[in-house]
This record gives C-alpha cells, sequence and structure tokens, in this order.
C-alpha cells in the first residue's frame, strides 16, 4: 500500500503489518517472525490462534453479537459474571462489563464515590494513588496515574488527587529492611488521609504489582495488608488496579492472592479477554451493591458495548481455557524459571541495574552505573533503544519507563503468554541478551 492513512503511535513512522500469530510467535506480511515477550502489551496472555476461542466466537456471533445492556442480559453475560464471582477473592462478586482498563478503572472511580454518595456521605469523593502507577489513558484514569509522559500535556484538566510513594524496594533507602520499608510506605497511606481528611476520600487505588510506570515492581510482604487496615480505618474504600496482573499474569488467579487481601473494588481487562476482544471489568463487593441497590438503584456508569454477549462469550472461553490449561499455576512454575534466568542475565551484563517480577509479569530496569544504580537520563531514552533493537531482532518488549526523571531508572516488561514452554523462554532470554549487548 502507498500511502497510510491511519494515526500511528508514531506519526510518520512505518509498522510493518502483522499477518497471524500461533503460540508465542506473531508473523508479519514479509514472513519476519517475532517472540511476542510481552504478550503485545500484557494482553496476549493464552498465545495467539487458539482455535477453542475462534469457536467459541463464532457459536457466539451466529447466536446474537449486540443486545444492548438496558434491553437484555444474555447467557454469556451471565455465565461470566458467575464465573468472575467464583474467582474473585472475598465478596467480591459483582461485575460491570466494560471495553478497556481504563473505563474500569473510571467505573471504579465512579462507583466509589457513589457508594458514599448513597451513604448519606457526599463529601467523600477524592481518590488517593502512588506517583509511580498506571490507572489508564482516560482523563478519571490519568488523573489517578503518576505516569508522568502521559500525563503532563494535560495536566490542567487532571483532578487534584493526592499521592504517596509506592514500595520500590530497588530503590529503597540504604540500611531499610524490607519489612520495615513495607510499613515505612503503607503508612504515607494514612498520613495523607489524615492531611486531606477521611471526609474528602473516597478510595485508595494501586496496581498489585507497578507495571506500565516502573517495570514489574513488586511490593515486599506485609505492605498490601498494611494498606487494607489503613483503609478499613478510614472508611476509604480500596481498589485493586488488576488490570495488568489479573487472571493469573502473576502466577495467582489475582495479584492480590498473594497477600491475602481483599479489595471492595477490582479492575480487570487485558488477560481477562487475552486480546482476542476488547473486555474489561470492575468488579464491587456485596456491601457496595447492596448500598446502592437499597439506595438509587443505578449506578451512573457504562458505555454503548458494555457486557455485549459477544465480548463475553469469548471472555468466558479465555477463562475456561486458563482453568483448562491450568496456566494460573503455569505462569508461576514458568515465570519462576524466567525470572532466574533473567537475574542470570543481571549479573553478566552491567547495564542492567535489577531483573524482577513475578509470575510472568516480569521486568528489567536499566542504570548507568550498576553499583550506586544511578538511572540514565531519559532523554538518552535506553530502554526505547533496547525496544527498538529488540523489534529488528525478531523480540518484542513492553516499555515501563514512566518518565520519573532522576527517581527511577529506564525499564522494560517482560510477560509473554502464560502457555510459553521452558525452550521457548531459553529462546527468548537468548534474544534478549542478544539485544541488551548490542545496546550497552
Ligand atoms: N490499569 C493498568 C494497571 C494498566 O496497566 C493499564 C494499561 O496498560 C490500564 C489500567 C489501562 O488499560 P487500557 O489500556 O485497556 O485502557
Amino acid at each position: 500500500m502507498e500511502r497510510s492513512y491511519v494515526i500511528k503511535p508514531e506519526l510518520g513512522k512505518t509498522y510493518p503489518q502483522v499477518s497471524h500469530g500461533k503460540g508465542i510467535y506473531l508473523y508479519d506480511v514479509a514472513g519476519k517472525r517475532y517472540i511476542d515477550g510481552c504478550s503485545g502489551a500484557v494482553t496476549a496472555s493464552i498465545g495467539h490462534g487458539i482455535e477453542e476461542i475462534a469457536e467459541a466466537m463464532r457459536e457466539q456471533a451466529l447466536k446474537v453479537s449486540f443486545a444492548y445492556r438496558s434491553h437484555f442480559s444474555s447467557e454469556a453475560v451471565e455465565e461470566l459474571g458467575a464465573k468472575l464471582a467464583s474467582w474473585a477473592p472475598g465478596e467480591l462478586n459483582w461485575s460491570f462489563f466494560v471495553n478497556s482498563g481504563s473505563e474500569a478503572t473510571e467505573t471504579a472511580q465512579k462507583i466509589a464515590i457513589q457508594y458514599w454518595q448513597e451513604k448519606g456521605r457526599p463529601t467523600k469523593t477524592r481518590m488517593v494513588s502512588r506517583w509511580m502507577s498506571y490507572h489508564g489513558i482516560t482523563m478519571g484514569a490519568l488523573s489517578m496515574s503518576g505516569h508522568v509522559l502521559r500525563r503532563k500535556r494535560f495536566v490542567p484538566l487532571l483532578a487534584d488527587y493526592p499521592t504517596i510513594s509506592p514500595p520500590y524496594p530497588y530503590r529503597r533507602p540504604d540500611g531499610m529492611s524490607l519489612e520495615q520499608y513495607a510499613s515505612h510506605c503503607a503508612n504515607e497511606l494514612e498520613t495523607a488521609i489524615l492531611r486531606v481528611g477521611p471526609d474528602q476520600l473516597a478510595a485508595f487505588i494501586a496496581e498489585p504489582v507497578i507495571g506500565a510506570s516502573g517495570g514489574a515492581v513488586v511490593p515486599p510482604d506485609g505492605y498490601f495488608q498494611r494498606i487494607r487496615e489503613i483503609c478499613d480505618k478510614y472508611d476509604v474504600l480500596f481498589i485493586a488496579d488488576e488490570v495488568m496482573t489479573g487472571v493469573g499474569r502473576t502466577g495467582e488467579k489475582f495479584g492480590m492472592d498473594h497477600w491475602g487481601v481483599k479489595p471492595d473494588l477490582m479492575t480487570l481487562g487485558k488477560g481477562m479477554s487475552a486480546g482476542y476482544t476488547p473486555m474489561a471489568a470492575t468488579m464491587a463487593t456485596d456491601a457496595i451493591i447492596d448500598t446502592i441497590t437499597r439506595g438509587s438503584g443505578l449506578i451512573m456508569a457504562g458505555h454503548t458495548y458494555s457486557a455485549n454477549p459477544q465480548s463475553a462469550a469469548v471472555s468466558l472461553a479465555v477463562l475456561r481455557y486458563v482453568e483448562a490449561h491450568h496456566l494460573v499455576e503455569r505462569a508461576a512454575v514458568q515465570g519462576a524459571y524466567l525470572l532466574k534466568k533473567l537475574q542470570e542475565l543481571a549479573e553478566e551484563i552491567p547495564l542492567i541495574g535489577e531483573a524482577r517480577g513475578l509470575g510472568l509479569l516480569c521486568g528489567l530496569e536499566f542504570v548507568k552505573e550498576k553499583k550506586t544504580r544511578e538511572p540514565f537520563p531519559l532523554s538518552k531514552g535506553v530502554a526505547n533503544q533496547v525496544i527498538a533493537k529488540a523489534f529488528e531482532n525478531g523480540l518484542l518488549v513492553y516499555p515501563a519507563t514512566g518518565g520519573l526523571e532522576g527517581i527511577a531508572g529506564d525499564s522494560i516488561i517482560i510477560s509473554p503468554p502464560l502457555t510459553i514452554t521452558t525452550e521457548e523462554i531459553d529462546e527468548l532470554v537468548e534474544l534478549l541478551k542478544k539485544t541488551v549487548m548490542q545496546v550497552q
């Protein structure tokens, strides 16, 4: 084709056209093969070209693809809701279906505000979040996100919400144990709540493992348990953003399961439909939904495509596939192997400051000086150089540099499909090693 009229991520750059995918591999129309080392945007978590999903898609399309949620429910939607309720921790039994992680975050924000209104506490409208975080690209979601690169053009339009520090073990103060650090960071939430006033605050939102703005930053044990206690103490809802970590990615069904912490609201996206269709959800507890049911009886959120039968059938087929192939357990085992290999790489290559991760959500942080952990200036674009070189070499990895100049380093995410075999991990790491050596 001579000329493109499609707005691409980088205007003026030519992107190869994808032809097809199978398992962990994608192929472009010129026949070049790529290892999908990041499942696209940590999304294609059951791999490409799965026949069962195509079959479920066709079956539902022949029945009905779209029926508006104000008119009908459907078997697919009901079964998906029931499946998620059986998977989710605690009383998180209710699903509000949307189409992207950003919509899920906005819906959680709205449900939290509405919950307090229905409880007769209408001043509780603000959110607390962490300055190293990403919760979505729309204005409400961006207001809660610390991702500087994605925020900076729109700051005047964003809500002025308080933020706290996330635990970032690699860069914790010297001499502080992980245990001390966990409560040190969690206690910042209490300080923020007291400073702003609990009567102003509806909810606190956090990713179980920091993704796009940090590169698989795993919190120390005890952190989220303490966060839960603080939220309970001050009547602040806890929203777990599981858009990236949910549905098995970290080796448990949901990231919070690692610490046995039960959120009040939970967002899902990405792996929930594994890239086979746009689908996301905000899950809420019985207590929240009972309150709203007894009050106005109507959640003021939703989109045209919310809860459409077609996407629900696809997502249900994905969750069944994850169960049938034990992909949650597999993510834990293969993730441990991948992390070990990445840590070996980090030992060997000076450019890699740290290899970290949980399950099959792994990250590498690049540093100028390994010993001091000094980050590169972001203008040098080291992570972007690695990503570009990897692409040339036939390997896809995901950017995770949040634009926090001088505070955080350049990072990438390595998060292949949960179906990846040990041999395929070896192949991925070999290619990654070659790539990083070419950049350094
Ligand atoms: N929340 C988290 C943790 C994410 O990683 C993302 C996307 O990367 C989002 C929300 C936004 O999801 P989407 O891009 O589907 O709107």
